[in-house]
């Protein structure tokens, strides 16, 4: 995987090695991703792959994306829970989705995993759920029916498989 305009490669170029296939349709989400992310502010929003092993790893057809905005997902994850309380905390519908917007504004994690959800196309092999799985998988989907064992395998990083 290479930097696009809206989004920088941070890590080595050996930790994602992948098909053209998938390398043109992450690149197309990142982008995405990247314009809603910036909002119109200076510099490309980094993100940072890890070398994946199992399955589709071994052919180059998955990549796992493990830090945003020089921010690993565990961080991410865990301000989002956390903001999410806070929000149940504020009293009316209107002041609580106010602050839900804004939560959504200043966290990268969860904002990428929307992106990679929503205008990404990903794998489906036969009998399997759609292969896009990290921390808010059960919460956002697509496959809310994950597994304890894998959630947990995806609480540090987001898999996208193509
Ligand atoms: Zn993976």
């Amino acid at each position: 995987m290479r930097s696009g305009r809206n989004f920088r490669v941070d890590s080595p170029a050996g930790n994602a090695i992948v098909t053209r296939e998938l390398a043109a349709e992450l690149e197309r989400v990142l982008e995405l991703f990247g314009v809603n992310a910036r909002n119109g502010m200076k510099g490309r929003i980094g993100v940072f792959f890890k070398p994946g092993i199992f399955g589709h790893h071994k052919v180059g057809r998955a990549a796992d994306v493990y830090a945003v905005g020089g921010i690993g997902f565990e961080d991410w994850k865990r301000q989002w829970d956390a903001a999410l309380r806070s929000c149940f905390l504020v009293p009316g519908e209107n002041k609580r989705r106010t602050k839900l917007n804004i939560e959504r504004r200043k966290n990268l994690g969860w904002q990428l995993y929307k992106a990679l959800q929503n205008y990404g196309n990903w794998s489906q092999p036969n009998g399997f759920p759609i292969q896009l799985f990290g921390p808010w998988t059960r919460s956002e989907g697509p496959w809310k029916y994950i597994s304890d064992f894998l959630l947990n395998a995806h609480r540090d990083h987001i898999h996208v498989a193509k």
